[in-house]
């Protein structure tokens, strides 16, 4: 963990990263991933220059984290790139234990589902999961994910989702409870 004008970060070494990127969560957490062999100071530099926007965007993730903003097309245009940057932070991440192979990630405005996976290899994920608690949207994105492995809800898929999150079923049944909260 790095800091910088009162900014928290993390660093991320991705070999297939290309520039640097930084992506900021609705929990706070502010990640930057960089190319190996990046230099650290133009990190610094990017952060320092961009504190004020760093600062106002965490400030509008704390006051959205307990209640989703009224839905609209804008909403979703607003957040999608966000949303997308955490399935695909929180994929490659839980993906480094069970390696299936994602062919597409997109991010979808939809009405009922947080998330769907086709046979294919495509995982889809509702926008509003970046509203959500962290323990929840990993679920979903393990839930997803999983079903590249099991593409049913049997005891096997069960098994896979419990390696990365043991407390399946409370969050199953708090998502069920509070999830309603975000649509
Ligand atoms: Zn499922």
């Amino acid at each position: 963990m790095a800091e910088k004008n009162g900014i928290r970060y993390t660093i991320k070494w991705s070999r297939r990263a290309k520039r640097l990127k930084v992506a900021l969560y609705y929990d706070g957490r502010c990640v930057a991933t960089v190319p190996v062999g990046f230099d650290i100071r133009i990190v610094e530099n990017f952060i320092d220059k961009k504190s004020k926007w760093v600062l106002d965007r965490l400030d509008h993730f704390g006051k959205i984290r307990y209640g989703a903003p009224r839905s609209s097309r804008k909403t979703f245009l607003d957040n999608k790139d966000a949303a997308l940057a955490l399935a695909e932070e929180r994929i490659g991440h839980f993906n480094r234990l069970y390696g299936f192979k994602v062919a597409h990630i997109g991010i979808r405005d939809q009405k009922t589902r947080w998330g769907s996976c086709s046979r294919s290899g495509n995982l889809n994920f509702n926008y509003r999961i970046i509203y959500l608690p962290a323990e929840l949207s990993d679920y979903i994105i393990v839930h997803e994910l999983c079903h590249l492995g099991s593409f049913d809800h049997s005891k096997r898929f069960w098994v896979l989702v419990g390696r990365t999150v043991p407390n399946y079923l409370e969050l199953r049944k708090e998502l069920r409870k509070e999830g309603i909260r975000y649509f």
